[in-house]
């Protein structure tokens, strides 16, 4: 077998020069735990409905005093599927009254779930922003990567969406999520966009605002895939080919920090996957963080950060060029 081999992120970015660092905090991103309805094949958090880790009310009462000193202005929802948490609806209520923006990032088909109908009209009253999932605009490459019949469903929510206003009224933004079918890296974004929003408008009269691509991450389900596989050190490969130091600077890392169901502290949603904990053997809580203990601070980094730099380079909202 052919051996493959590349240079540590680490090392490669101290060859730039560069050392990323969290230069301010505009967002903080919770993980409000890995109940999923769905198993998606690229999943980076292992989420499905056998998982039962769910961020607490009294953690989330920290986040929420967290986010009244901080100056992130953005409370970045995330999970599994973080409306099943049962108090998913006082998170974005509270943090609404705080004055924060907010993103829920949906699945879409959660709102077919038992109780979860009130979705649409709840996220328009909140003006919540929703980034929602859709890895392409046909049926067979949707069901492959997220299960049978996910397409025709997220289809069906998309149009309850767009019912509320999504998508139309500038301060309802609905925005999609594609990532690419296996071990390719994501097309150009904004060429994808147009042809994403050509199709969902002329096939089902769908709108939406943009369209975000993501480079899968070599971790967790993914990881598994690609190990099944025999990959892994071909995709590795992969993205350190294609990294891009102009990317650097614009990392999520460099203003962002993300929070897991049990309150610790992470440099992204990434490092949480991967227990990567701000503070190592005396981990940071979002009960005791202040923006001090985030801001001005070295991001940890491991060669998954190729994920976030290769190409256009790769974000929870995007290609970063
Ligand atoms: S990718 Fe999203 S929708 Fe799919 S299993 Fe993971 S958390 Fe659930
Ligand atoms: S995975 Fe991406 S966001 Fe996370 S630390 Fe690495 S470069 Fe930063």
């Amino acid at each position: 077998m052919e051996t493959v081999s590349f240079t540590q992120f680490s090392r490669r970015i101290s060859q730039q020069g560069v050392m990323l660092r969290r230069t301010r905090l505009d967002t903080l991103q919770v993980n409000l735990g890995k109940l999923c309805n769905q198993t998606c094949t690229h999943c980076h958090v292992n989420a499905g409905p056998g998982r039962s880790e769910q961020m607490s009310l009294e953690t989330i009462d920290h986040v929420l005093d967290f986010l009244g000193d901080s100056t992130a202005a953005t409370l970045d929802i995330t999970g599994g599927a973080p409306e099943l948490n049962p108090n998913f609806r006082y998170l974005v209520e509270e943090a609404v009254k705080l004055g924060k923006r907010v993103i829920v990032r949906s699945n879409l088909t959660v709102i077919f779930e038992q109780g979860q109908g009130y979705l649409p009209g709840f996220f328009r009253e909140n003006k919540v922003e929703v980034i929602a999932s859709l890895p392409c605009y046909t049926a067979e490459t949707v069901d492959a990567q997220r299960g049978d019949g996910v397409f025709e469903r997220s289809i069906q929510a998309l149009k309850k969406l767009n019912e509320q206003g999504y998508g139309d009224d500038p301060e309802l933004v609905l925005n999609l999520v594609y990532n690419p079918p296996g071990m390719s890296l994501p097309g150009d974004q904004s060429k994808l966009e147009e042809d994403y929003k050509k199709a969902l408008q002329a096939d089902h009269g769908i709108v939406f605002n943009h369209l975000f691509t993501l480079t899968n991450m070599p971790i967790a389900r993914f990881a598994e895939y690609l190990a099944r596989e025999g990959e892994t050190d071909a995709y590795m490969c992969r993205l350190a080919e294609a990294f891009n130091p102009d990317t650097l600077e614009l990392v999520m890392c460099t203003g962002l920090a993300s929070v897991d169901w049990e309150g610790y502290v992470y440099d992204c949603d990434f490092n949480q996957m991967l227990r990567m904990r701000i503070g190592g053997a005396r981990p940071l809580t979002i009960k005791d963080a202040t923006d001090a203990d985030l801001i001005d601070r070295r991001v940890q980094v491991m060669d998954h950060c190729y994920g976030c730099t290769a190409g256009p380079g790769s974000s929870c909202t995007g290609a970063l060029r």
